[in-house]
């Protein structure tokens, strides 16, 4: 006998839909998350408050984002009840039709897709900025010198007037363009996860753990029907177990492929293609510093929406090139970014010690206050145009165990995509040209390592059958009866646009799929 139909790990856009579907079709839910709750209070607003962002399991469990250094790159992720969410830039952006032609399960199309990207609007309610904002002029006007008209994104924003969330009833802000949206959202405009999916699934019964981090997975034993989930409680110390008998892994890309490597002895039958099809989905950074062109000056990056407008260069080269954005006291964030320089003494020796231990295998830690801090700006970074660039890499990188002390690792490179990156490389530069800057683009020169990305995608890939990927077209894990996985771990190829709104269609379908599959069946 067991409390609970489902046990769901992780919050963000996978797990927050999971849960909700799930309560809403009458299952008793269990969610385990290792991050806190975040109201719209407890977000850093100063530069000094970033170390305690960087989360750690012991060290620092109530922080916000989860920096891991690997040896060939570095992954950005956040923790907390509503995941990635409470930090990304709210573009809602649907994947190109081509994306699904090679790579993906049959059943996988733009085609078959498209009712459930619409159903994710429901909660997340995507629109354009309502008006033009300096930096949106700006960014229009450079895109223009360059050849290419900008398009407004679609964000999950409530620009409007403060109210209560038509989907889940959460009270929430009207935005106030304090540029704040990759630092958490300090008046709730953000239609996160949170506020809406979570939201829902708990006023329909379904339960939230922060704090707790799931560990370890086990079978039901033969002729059960239970799977058991160990995890560790980060804020009161201690361990338990939940069983149910159905679990669905939604820690993300790296949480979710990590929990199955960990654990792939005790499961026992998942595919060879565990750990594979890794991508970046193609991100860089690039900018324009001090653009002297008329129509170009004073940007006020720091005003609105952190990212608002893109130039989409999809057909000419398969990549998107966006507007950025930071609170000014922020700007320091990107010294750190642009050259090893901005850590000095011991910080800068531990921080190249950490990267010798992880490329011998000896260590995949989330990175601490140790290691980094943010360093005064250089250089006034509201007035000068930021570019994020995503696009569509070759996905060949590899997460595995290491060999001899089983440490967590991503082996990428970027040869396979060598022609994506110097196509970004030369857009970039060439509109900082055009508009009288100095140019930047940022691959090769952050400290960490050569490459980050906030969009890790893979790593339990779909596939039709087992020795393509791990989970089916609708999150399945193959030959494994009740062990789903719905968030960007399945994701097989880059999609070159932002991900959150696919793993989201991705989910809702899965979700769908696993109640019509199991009603009547045992729960
Ligand atoms: C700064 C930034 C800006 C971004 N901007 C955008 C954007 O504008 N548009 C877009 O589409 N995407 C954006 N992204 C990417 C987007 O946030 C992710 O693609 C998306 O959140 C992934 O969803 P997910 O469900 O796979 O996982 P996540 O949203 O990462 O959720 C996974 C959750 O699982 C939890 N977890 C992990 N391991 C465990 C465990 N063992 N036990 C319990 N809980 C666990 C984590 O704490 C987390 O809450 C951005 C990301 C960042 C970092
Ligand atoms: S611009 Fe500011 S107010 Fe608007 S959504 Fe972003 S963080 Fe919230």
């Amino acid at each position: 006998m067991t409390d609970y139909d489902a046990i769901v790990v992780g919050s963000g856009f996978g797990g927050g839909i999971a849960a909700c579907r799930l309560a809403e079709a009458g299952r008793r839910v269990v969610v385990l998350e290792r991050g806190r709750r975040w109201g719209k209070d407890d977000f850093p607003e100063k530069p000094e408050q970033t170390p305690d962002a960087l989360w750690h399991p012991t060290l620092n469990p109530r922080g916000l984002f989860d920096l891991r250094l690997m040896k060939d790159l570095s992954v950005l992720t956040a923790a907390g009840v509503g995941g990635g969410s409470l930090v990304y830039a709210n573009v809602q952006l649907r994947a190109p039709a081509e994306v699904f032609m090679r790579g993906w399960p049959r059943a996988i199309t733009r085609a078959e897709l498209d009712p459930y990207y619409t159903r994710t609007e429901e909660a997340l309610m995507p629109v354009e900025v309502p008006e033009e904002l300096p930096k949106m002029r700006a960014f229009a006007a450079a895109g223009r010198k360059a050849g290419k008209d900008a398009e407004r994104l679609p964000l999950a924003v409530n620009f409007k007037d403060e109210r209560h969330h038509p989907f889940s009833g959460a009270h929430q802000g009207a935005c106030e363009n304090l540029g704040r949206c990759d630092l958490g959202c300090p008046v709730h405009a953000k239609n996160t996860v949170d506020i809406t999916y979570v939201k829902r699934a708990e006023d329909r019964g379904a339960e939230v753990r922060p704090y707790h981090e799931a560990q370890q997975l086990d079978p039901p034993p033969d002729g059960e029907w239970l799977w058991r989930v160990g995890y560790r409680d980060l804020e009161r110390g201690g361990e338990g177990v939940l069983s149910a008998p159905v679990v669905v892994l939604a820690a993300g890309c790296l949480g979710s492929s990590r929990l199955l490597l960990k654990n792939r002895d005790r499961i026992g039958t998942l595919s060879p293609a565990l750990g594979s099809r890794f991508s970046g989905n193609g991100d860089a950074l690039g900018a324009a510093f001090d653009p002297r062109a008329s129509d170009v000056g004073d940007p006020h990056t720091d005003f609105g929406p952190s990212m608002t407008s893109r130039l989409d260069y999809t057909r000419e080269y398969g990549f998107m090139l966006a507007d950025g954005g930071l609170p000014t006291r922020f700007g320091g964030l990107l010294e750190i970014v642009r050259m090893v320089d901005s850590l000095h003494g011991w910080r800068r020796l531990r921080l190249r010690a950490e990267r010798l231990l992880a490329a011998l295998g000896l260590s995949d830690r989330s990175i601490t206050d140790r290691h980094l801090r943010a360093q005064p700006p250089q250089r006034p970074i509201a007035e000068s145009l930021v570019f994020l660039m995503l696009g569509r890499e070759a996905a060949e990188g590899q997460m595995r165990l290491t060999p001899l002390f089983k440490c967590f690792d991503i082996r990428w490179s970027r040869k396979p995509s060598e022609g994506l990156f110097s196509a970004m490389r030369d857009v970039s530069e060439e509109i900082a040209r055009r508009v009288d800057a100095e140019p930047f683009f940022a691959l090769d020169t952050w400290p960490l390592s050569g490459f980050i990305t906030v969009h890790p995608l893979g790593g339990c890939p779909m596939a039709d059958d087992s020795a393509a990927g791990v989970v089916d077209d609708a999150g399945k894990v193959h030959d494994c009866a009740g062990l789903y996985v719905l968030d960007g771990s399945t994701v097989p190829t880059a999609l070159g646009v932002n991900p959150s709104k696919t793993i989201a269609a991705l989910a809702e379908r899965g979700v769908e799929k696993m109640i019509d599959n199991r009603a009547g069946g045992l729960w």
